[in-house]
C-alpha cells in the first residue's frame, strides 16, 4: 500500500499505470471508513487491476455552517482498513494540493442536482462534481465506484460523466446497513445511543414502503404519507424531505415504476443530518 499526498505524484503514477495497460479503479471517499466504503473498495478490486482510494474531506462541498471542521479524520485507521480490503494506493492530499491559492474553476450539474439535497444544500453538488472531476483528471480511472446510499450524488455523477463524456465507468454499489437496518455512515458516530434508536425510524420507514409496494401499493402519496407517519412518531426526528423520485433524474413520481422509483428521506436527528433511500 502506497500513500500519495501530492497531485503531481498521483498524476505520474496514474500515467504509468495506464501506459502499462493496467485498469485503474477509483473509490472517492472522505475517510472515516466503514464497511460500506470497504465494500466499494472490494468491488473496485474485483473489476480493476489497481485500486486507488481517495481520502479527502472536500471543503467545497460543505456550506460554511456545516460540519467540515468537525468531520472525523482518521487516516491511520483508514489505511489499515483499505489495505485489508484490497486497495493499492491511498490518495490523501491536503486541501491546498487540490485547491491551490487562486483556484477558481467550478463545475455544476444543473438539473439532477437541484431537488432534494439541492434545496437545503444548494452548493453541495457543485463541490462534489468539481472534486470528482478533479479526481478523475488526477487519478485517470477506468472505473469509479460510488454508493447507492448517496443516491442523488450517484445520479449527478452519472449525468456529469454522460454530459462531459468522461471515459470512466461509473459503478454503483448497494447500501450497506447495520444489522438493525441503519444505513452505515461516517456521521452515525455523532449519534448518542438514544438518538441512534430514533434514527432507526428512517430505515423502518423505507422498509415499510418496500413492503407496501410488495403488497401492491404504488401510489406515491400513500407511501410518502406512511413513511412520514413512522418518522413523526419520534420526537427528535425532524423530517427534511420524504419523496418518491425517479432514481436517474430525481424528478418526483406519482406512482412507483419498479426499479426506477426511489424513496428518499432526509432528516435531522438533533444536530445530525442523515439521508437514506430505497429503490422500489
Ligand atoms: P463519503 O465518505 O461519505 O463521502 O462516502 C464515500 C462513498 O461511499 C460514496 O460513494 C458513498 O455513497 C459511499 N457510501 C457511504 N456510506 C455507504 C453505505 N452505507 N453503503 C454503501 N456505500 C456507502
Amino acid at each position: 500500500m502506497q500513500i500519495i499526498t501530492s497531485v503531481s505524484e498521483m498524476q505520474t503514477l496514474a500515467h504509468q499505470l495506464r501506459s502499462s495497460g493496467q485498469l485503474i479503479g477509483l473509490v472517492p471517499t472522505m475517510g472515516a471508513l466503514h464497511e460500506g466504503h470497504l465494500n466499494l473498495v472490494r468491488l473496485a478490486a474485483e473489476r480493476a487491476d489497481k485500486v486507488i482510494v481517495s481520502v479527502f474531506v472536500n471543503p467545497t462541498q460543505f456550506a460554511p455552517n456545516e460540519d467540515f471542521n468537525k468531520y472525523p479524520r482518521e487516516l491511520e485507521a483508514d489505511i489499515a482498513k483499505c489495505t485489508e480490503a484490497g486497495a493499492d494506493y491511498i490518495f490523501a492530499p491536503d486541501p491546498s494540493e487540490i485547491y491551490p491559492k487562486g483556484y477558481s474553476t467550478f463545475l455544476s450539474e444543473e438539473h439532477v442536482a437541484k431537488p432534494l439535497e439541492g434545496i437545503s444544500r444548494p452548493t453541495h453538488f457543485r463541490g462534489v462534481t468539481t472534486v470528482v472531476a478533479l479526481l478523475f483528471n488526477i487519478c485517470r480511472p477506468d472505473l469509479a465506484v460510488f454508493g447507492q446510499k448517496d443516491a442523488q450524488q450517484a445520479a449527478v455523477i452519472h449525468k456529469m460523466v454522460a454530459d462531459l463524456r468522461f471515459s470512466v465507468d461509473v459503478v454503483i454499489a448497494p447500501t450497506l446497513r447495520e444489522p438493525d437496518g441503519l444505513a452505515m455512515s461516517s456521521r452515525n458516530r455523532y449519534l448518542t445511543p438514544s438518538l441512534r434508536t430514533e434514527a432507526l425510524s428512517i430505515s423502518r420507514a423505507l422498509f415499510k414502503a418496500r413492503d407496501m409496494v410488495a403488497a401492491g401499493e404504488l401510489r406515491s402519496d400513500r407511501l410518502v404519507a406512511e413513511a412520514t407517519h413512522i418518522l413523526a412518531q419520534h420526537r427528535r426526528v425532524r423530517v427534511i424531505y420524504v419523496s418518491l423520485v425517479n432514481r436517474h433524474t430525481m424528478e418526483p413520481m406519482r406512482e412507483v415504476v419498479p426499479g426506477v422509483s426511489l424513496l428518499a428521506i432526509a432528516a435531522w436527528l438533533d444536530e445530525v443530518r442523515l439521508i437514506d433511500n430505497i429503490v422500489l
